[in-house]
């Protein structure tokens, strides 16, 4: 290993399939409404792209009880997370909560807990801006992250549709992650 460095890693979208899950309840529910597949959401935000008097509705599904507690886990996550720590890295977890936090913030514990371990839930950070951590790199779905401060970390995306506007970037998966990160 070269220099150790403070890996921080978003929850949903790339440990969590927060948007998979939440389309599926939405179709679940809304069996004959319109909707958009996955692969053609263009909006980190998906309700942003459904017709007004749909929005609502949609938007609230993340607000219940046990919606981040039953999100599926992204393939591999685990795995990289574990070698990264392995290889003499900092690793932490960092997630923006829900303003409705009320579901979201236990349930995201207890999702890491069962899922990745509770040496995982201890490396969680919570924060509604991720400008204020400090860190070497920031891995994260979210196209445009901008905060209080200037980041020290290096925002590296984690490729998924609807970021696949951004141009002149490589975007990590948790199949290429070894290739695209500067470690
Ligand atoms: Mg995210």
């Amino acid at each position: 290993m070269s220099t150790k460095k403070i890996i921080l890693v978003d929850q949903d979208g790339v440990l969590a399939n927060y948007q998979a899950h939440h389309l599926a309840l939405w179709r679940a529910e809304h069996p004959e409404k319109f909707w958009i597949p996955l692969e053609e959401v263009s909006d980190h935000h998906m309700d942003n792209l459904y017709p007004d008097d749909l929005k609502e509705a949609l938007r609230t599904i993340p607000h219940r009880k046990d919606f981040f507690r039953n999100l599926p886990i992204v393939p591999g996550g685990k795995a990289a997370l574990e070698e990264m720590l392995t290889s003499g890295h900092d690793v932490y977890i960092c997630t923006s909560p829900l303003v409705i936090h009320q579901f979201c913030v236990p349930e995201k514990f207890a999702w890491v807990e069962e899922h990745l371990g509770t040496k995982w839930a201890n490396r969680i950070i919570l924060t509604r801006d991720k400008t204020l951590v400090h860190g070497d790199i920031l891995v994260d779905d979210k196209p445009n992250i901008v905060g209080i401060r200037t980041p020290t970390w290096k925002h590296i995306l984690y490729d998924q549709p609807y970021n696949r506007h951004i141009e002149g970037q490589q975007r990590l998966t948790w199949k290429n992650y070894k290739d695209i990160l500067p470690l």
